[in-house]
């Protein structure tokens, strides 16, 4: 499939097509097999995100969204189609490139948070910094890492819970603990699988209002969400339907 009226940035304002594109899917197609029968999931996704861009993609339940912000994440991998990241095909990369993009080019912000209940919350946000770490680089570089990770933790308003465990949070603050450990490696794309999603309408709103200082510091945001007042909160919406993505006319989606 290669329609060129699936890419996003046939219908994408001028500030976003002049900019290079920082993360793209071309083409994506992704099924699911469960036991003889095959769900097509994707059928020919096309996104491109440009550097410093907010792009929201909305979508109802169970329309893909999920799906594919693993694919631009590289938690797993397309049928066909592929991801570019600075314009360069996730697959033409060696494995030690690919493992470097997904632990330090993104950052992952789930529903769910997905903290670890033994880590405290400081422990949490370093954790991602520790992948691929030899020991002596432990030992060397723990200090910064923890400042670095109180820091963060500070500048999201929680520097009097830097001890506590996960369980002993709100909802709000563990979704604060998860995106400061999803900035810790300083990443290119922070990809947000429905940050809000668990969260009351305050809360949420919150949460919304740190992404967007983020933002508004240069950090190029992917977020996925069924709620079109969530959405509008991003630079562009794009609209997941029927395993496309579609610019939803530049209307009532488009700011
Ligand atoms: P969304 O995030 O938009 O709710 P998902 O990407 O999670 O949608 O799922 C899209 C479709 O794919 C759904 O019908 C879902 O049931 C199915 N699906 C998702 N993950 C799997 C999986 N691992 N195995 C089988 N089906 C799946
Ligand atoms: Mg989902």
């Amino acid at each position: 499939m290669n329609e060129p009226g699936l890419d996003v940035r046939e219908a994408t304002p001028d500030a976003a097509r002049t900019t290079q594109s920082r993360l793209a899917a071309r083409d994506v197609v992704k099924s699911y097999r469960l036991g003889r029968v095959t769900v097509p999931v994707l059928k020919g996704a096309a996104l491109d995100v440009a550097e410093g861009e907010w792009v929201a993609v909305l979508g109802s339940s169970g329309s893909g969204k999920s799906t594919l912000l693993h694919l631009l994440g590289d938690l797993d991998q397309a049928d066909a189609g592929e991801i570019r990241f600075d314009d360069r095909p996730l697959a033409a990369m060696s494995r030690r490139e690919r493992d470097r993009y997904r632990n330090r080019s993104i950052g992952f912000v789930f529903q769910f948070y997905h903290l670890l209940p033994e880590l405290n919350v400081v422990e949490n946000t370093y954790l991602p910094a520790l992948v691929g770490m030899s020991r002596l680089a432990f030992y060397t570089q723990r200090r910064a890492l923890r400042t670095r990770a109180r820091d963060l933790l500070a500048g999201f308003g929680l520097d009097h819970r830097l001890d506590h465990r996960p369980r002993e949070l709100s909802g709000g603050e563990r979704q604060r603990v998860a995106i400061a450990r999803a900035l810790i490696n300083r990443p290119a794309v922070l990809l947000a699988d429905e940050p809000t999603g668990n969260l009351d309408e305050q809360t949420g709103g919150e949460i919304l209002d740190l992404l967007s200082a983020q933002h508004a510091e240069g950090l190029t945001i992917v977020m996925v969400t069924h709620d079109v007042g969530i959405a509008a909160r991003a630079d562009r919406v794009v609209e997941l339907h029927d395993g496309a993505v579609q610019t939803g006319g530049g209307q009532s989606f488009t700011r």
